[in-house]
């Protein structure tokens, strides 16, 4: 079995991982009614999607 040679520093390892970090989520606003909702997803506070109601929601 293949075995690394040296121990992966703090450094080594902690370089690695500066691309792990994850970014916080984009938003759009709901074409609709102008709330802020995630691309390609429902808006949370209307329902409508692509100009459509999809799901009713009770005010
Ligand atoms: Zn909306």
């Amino acid at each position: 079995m293949a075995v690394p040679k040296r121990k992966t520093s703090p450094s080594r390892r902690n370089m690695r991982r500066s691309h792990h970090a994850l970014s916080v989520d984009s938003f759009q606003e709901c074409s609709n009614c102008g709330e802020l909702k995630r691309p390609h997803n429902l808006c949370n506070a209307c329902g409508h999607y692509n100009g459509r109601e999809i799901v009713a929601v009770e005010a």
